[in-house]
């Protein structure tokens, strides 16, 4: 790659390229073009570092032992928790929960607050753009409790219907959870005025950041969210991780989710109690080597700037954009004015697979089918898409790749 060519907007991206060990190898004997981040991102060296250093170094239980590996593993998982603090904003270290990630966060609200608030006949709104793991649970919840389901409507734009949600919201709905970037349209959702109309029903509302958390700023105490959750690995760190935030009050109240140890204070045959924020939910042993690491992956965030980060995406979004706009038989699917860095495309008369399977081929990896989001393809009566989605290490040039390997592919299937 020629280093030049490479140095875009505040970013030096040949730079930031020679952090990640995995886009030095290539695919099917060509070099490695990974557009399948809104997957899962690649992780720079000092993440594979951190969790080399962990295992190699101090690999102890944390919180219980009092001798010095357990101290030191204990310090850093702890270290991650204020990273995150102070990554998402939020007022306090014991509002940020670990978990698997964000489908074991969205769960862990249904299963809790959801349980112990909704009752039959009470309401719970979610948008047409989900992922499964923010519709399933609710679903679920529903069932058990002859709960309704409210569902607010997309635009031919790929954009929610604003005027459509508030009307849906009543004083029976309890619950609004919905996602702030999609990952099958990109759409960025205004989660702020969505907020406020639900706290003004009087609902509680659960914003499911695995998209948005990479690319935008995210500050849960401007955007007033009460619960947020996000997953490690779609922030260039280690799979297995996730965040829940929670209003302190809101986690306090309610009941513990999963059983065991670390979670409680006292255990007797008749009675335990359980412990004190954050630990009442992190039952068991964690992942404390991907906890740990994953504090590697913020501060790697942190000193490449979160703003450099996006002006970079938001250049790569509208050079591809611009670029797929010109293939004639190609539609992009999700047109909204706000996006993060995924693009959702269909091609006349081929199948989403093949444009998959052609373009490792070539090795590009792009995502193709319904990207968990079954429901978005049925609005736009497609049976999947291509997706292509953009990190910070890169490049114009990859995406020059990527509209060769498209040429390639249509002359071949047509
Ligand atoms: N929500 C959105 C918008 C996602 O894109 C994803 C993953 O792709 C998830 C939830 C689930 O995340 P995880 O599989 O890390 O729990």
């Amino acid at each position: 790659m020629k280093e030049a060519a490479t140095i875009q907007k505040g970013i030096n991206v040949y730079a930031v390229r020679k952090q990640f060990p995995i886009l030095n190898r290539e695919v099917k004997g060509k070099p490695l073009v990974y557009f399948d981040n809104a997957a899962t991102s690649q992780k720079p060296q000092q993440v594979i570092d951190a969790l080399v250093n962990y295992y190699s170094n101090y690999n102890a239980n944390i919180h219980r032992g009092i001798h010095t590996l357990a101290e030191e593993a204990t310090a850093a998982y702890e270290a991650t928790r204020d990273a995150v603090q102070k990554f998402m904003h939020a007022a306090l270290r014991e509002e940020i929960i670990f978990t698997r990630g964000t489908t074991e966060g969205i769960n862990l609200v249904a299963y809790t607050w959801g349980r112990q608030h909704v009752k039959e006949g009470d309401e719970i709104i979610i948008s047409g753009m989900e992922h499964h793991s923010n519709i399933v649970p609710w679903q679920v919840l529903c069932g058990e409790k002859k709960a309704v389901l409210k569902i607010i409507p997309i635009t031919e734009e790929g954009e929610l219907d604003l005027e459509a949600y508030k009307k849906l919201l009543t004083s029976k709905t309890k619950i609004v959870s919905v996602v702030h970037a999609s990952n099958s349209l990109g759409t960025v959702n205004p989660v702020k005025e969505i907020i406020k109309a639900a706290h003004e029903a009087g609902a509680v509302v659960v914003i499911d950041g695995a998209q948005s958390t990479v690319h935008l700023d995210i500050d849960v105490q401007k955007m007033d969210c009460d619960f947020f959750v996000c997953s490690a690995h779609k922030l260039y760190g280690p799979t297995g991780v996730g965040v829940l935030y929670g209003k302190k009050k809101l986690l306090e109240s309610m009941p513990v989710f999963q059983g065991g140890g670390e979670m409680i204070k006292e255990v007797t045959f008749e009675k335990t109690t359980f412990n004190d924020l954050p630990y009442k939910y992190e039952a068991g042993t964690p992942n404390i080597a991907d906890v740990i690491a994953f504090k590697a992956a913020l501060d790697f965030i942190q000193k490449t700037g979160k703003e450099n980060i996006r002006l970079h995406e938001d250049e790569l979004l509208q050079y591809a954009t611009e670029q797929l706009q010109q293939i004639p038989s190609l539609k992009i699917i999700g047109t909204a004015k706000e996006k993060v860095s995924v693009v959702s495309f269909v091609i006349d008369k081929v199948h989403p697979q093949d444009i998959g399977i052609l373009l490792d081929n070539q090795g590009i990896a792009v995502r193709t089918g319904h990207h968990c989001t079954q429901p978005v393809m049925d609005r736009f009566c497609i049976p999947g898409t291509a997706r292509a989605s953009f990190a910070v290490y890169n490049t114009k040039e990859e995406i020059d790749a990527l509209i060769k390997g498209l040429h390639k592919t249509i002359k071949m299937l047509s």
